[in-house]
């Protein structure tokens, strides 16, 4: 009970902070980390694991709120229990009918929509597995029952610990300036190997070894050969979005699966490697293809590359 109490003068004095810093117009980033890190004091999960979730789960929100800090959907079922209300109720209720929602804020509710409720919730669901990278890789498995939805979370949060920021939000266009490249939109365009398949992605022609750089932060997924794409990287960023490379003629030196990759970072040259067994090339023109793949949560879809493209081509520094 003595600890119950001292968590909820806690929290109630960073919920009195917060909107003081709100007041000062403080970056809503910079109030989503001092949240993350008033959290993580109470209940040792890392900043960086919290602010990995609520990345990811804005990520797959239908409709997230701009303003808000906390876009975390713990759903009905898993907030509630058995209980029979959908409302709010005190923790001790809620527990009883093994629902995990949690007193945040010290008000006497667990309230499913409360911003502060639902960070302290998760997080005390995370710190029943313990709080090294191996525990929450097992709670966050535990909660999501997905290997992706486990992957992406882990990997935004090594982002998040590498550069100490959430806003990771830098592009480049893939290919630098001084280099020759043309491209048009060929969304959705027949290809010529493969049977049926649509194109999906923009191919970006260049001179063989152009550079290729990385149009977002992210953490490589894949790297290899493909028959189709031959040699390909293929890196997510911290916004569910998949990121591929297909065609090159090689790798930039070093990189492996699970490194860090930062925007405008060269990760490989232009090439025409593919349709065929390792090594094939030189069955089409040199050229990029690149293509963008976004999940859902559920799913995972291609997408037009062409208007990132061209807005990223109009910022290329
Ligand atoms: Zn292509």
């Amino acid at each position: 009970m003595i600890q119950r109490y001292t968590v909820c003068i806690f929290l109630s004095f960073f919920l009195l902070s917060t909107i003081a810093h709100a007041e000062e117009n403080v970056d809503i980033e910079q109030q989503k980390i001092t949240l993350y890190k008033q959290i993580e004091a109470i209940t040792l999960i890392p900043w960086h694991y919290l602010a990995a979730l609520n990345r990811y789960e804005a990520n797959i929100a239908e409709d997230p709120a701009e303003d808000a800090l906390i876009h975390i959907n713990i759903p009905k079922e898993k907030w509630y229990g058995a209980a029979p209300v959908d409302e709010p109720i005190d923790e001790e209720t809620i527990l009883l009918f093994g629902g995990i929602g949690k007193d945040g804020d010290g008000d006497g509710i667990a309230d499913r929509n409360n911003q502060y409720d639902i960070l302290y919730t998760i997080a005390n669901y995370l710190q029943q597995y313990g709080s090294t990278p191996q525990d929450i890789r097992t709670g966050l498995w535990n909660y999501y029952k997905r290997e992706l939805t486990v992957l992406s979370i882990m990997n935004y949060a090594r982002l998040f610990d590498t550069y100490q920021k959430i806003d990771l939000d830098e592009t480049a266009f893939p290919i630098p300036k001084g280099y020759n490249y043309s491209y048009r939109n060929t969304w959705g365009d027949a290809r010529g190997f493969g049977g049926r398949r649509i194109h999906e992605g923009t191919d970006i022609f260049a001179n063989y070894g152009t550079p290729v750089r990385a149009t977002t932060y992210g953490i490589i997924e894949l790297k290899g050969w493909n028959k189709y794409g031959g040699w390909r990287i293929g890196i997510r960023d911290i916004y569910n979005r998949y990121h591929y490379y297909a065609h090159l003629n090689g790798f930039a030196d070093g990189l492996e699966i699970g490194d860090i990759v930062e925007a405008g970072q060269t990760i490989g040259s232009v090439g025409a490697s593919g349709y065929g067994p390792p090594g094939t090339s030189g069955k089409f023109p040199p050229h990029l293809h690149y293509g963008l793949y976004k999940d859902n949560g559920k799913t995972e879809w291609s997408f037009d590359p062409f208007p990132n493209l061209k807005r990223w081509e109009r910022k290329n520094p």
